[in-house]
């Protein structure tokens, strides 16, 4: 059997997770808590990324080497860059990059030395199956969401967004910041901390990876989204009904 790793970005929605296992076991390494149980049958391992790059290749690492993961599916929340990329919209990755990797001159910008490249791909087999999950997470909103959510949020016709996905060590909470991004990498959909890492680990060690994230801001100066509220009342939310649409998938 296929033992899939489940990495979530945030407490909120690793809890969501653990609730949909029915036997999940703790188990401790590299001081994370990993979660082994099963989902609608299937082997998994849960677990928090933890912020950051260095710590999600931390994690990422251990997934494999200690708990020998065949696959990993990570949920987590993104800051939206491209026009049309909105507070409560999905994006699914297609390919990953470091938006603070610069060895230049030495090699071009954002090109990870060793690799002769600056984008890492997603597996599209296992995205194609996340894509059908997070799909259908959109289409069943008015179960997964209370109106008055989705008029706190204005979430009224949620788009999922398939594409570029850039992260980097930096919170992106600027406008300045953003459209500097926006202008250097026009077709990033959305900015985060820890996909192209993850990206570059599995790309190491031939291990697929699907990404999805669910957008909590706008990467700029508007503080229009109460943070923890959207994490608990929306992310956490499309999250778990992603993940127990796509292990459904699997049967
Ligand atoms: N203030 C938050 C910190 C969130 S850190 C707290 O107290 O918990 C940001 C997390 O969300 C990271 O995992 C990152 O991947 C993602 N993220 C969301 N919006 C982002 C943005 N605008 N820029 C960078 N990362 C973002």
């Amino acid at each position: 059997m296929t033992r899939t790793a489940i990495v979530s970005a945030m407490h909120e929605e690793l809890a969501a997770v653990l609730a949909l296992m029915p036997d999940e076991r703790r188990v401790q390494a590299a001081g994370r808590e990993f979660w082994q149980g099963h989902l609608h049958g299937h082997e998994v391992v849960a677990v928090l990324s933890r912020i950051g790059k260095v710590a999600a290749a931390t994690t990422a690492t251990v997934l494999i080497e200690r708990f020998g993961v065949q696959r990993i599916v990570f949920t987590g929340v993104a800051g939206g860059l491209a026009p049309g990329v909105n507070v409560g919209d999905m994006v699914v990755a297609e390919h990953f990059l470091q938006h603070d990797l610069d060895v230049s001159p030495l090699f071009p910008r954002y090109e990870a030395p060793g690799y002769g490249t600056a984008r890492f791909a997603a597996d599209p087999a296992w995205t194609a199956a996340l894509v059908q999950a997070a799909t259908a997470t959109l289409a069943d909103l008015p179960h997964i969401l209370t109106p008055a959510t989705r008029d706190e949020f204005a979430l009224h016709a949620p788009r999922l967004h398939r594409g570029l996905l850039i992260s980097g060590d930096r919170f992106v909470a600027t406008t300045a910041e953003s459209r500097v991004l926006q202008q250097a990498l026009p077709d990033a959909l959305a900015v985060e901390m820890e996909g192209a890492a993850f990206a570059q680990v599995c790309r190491d060690y031939g291990v697929p990876l699907a990404v999805v994230r669910t957008i909590s801001d706008r990467a700029d100066d508007a503080a229009h989204v109460d943070f923890a509220r959207f994490l608990q009342t929306v992310a956490a939310r499309y999250s778990v009904a992603t993940m127990d649409r796509l292990f459904r998938l699997l049967c």
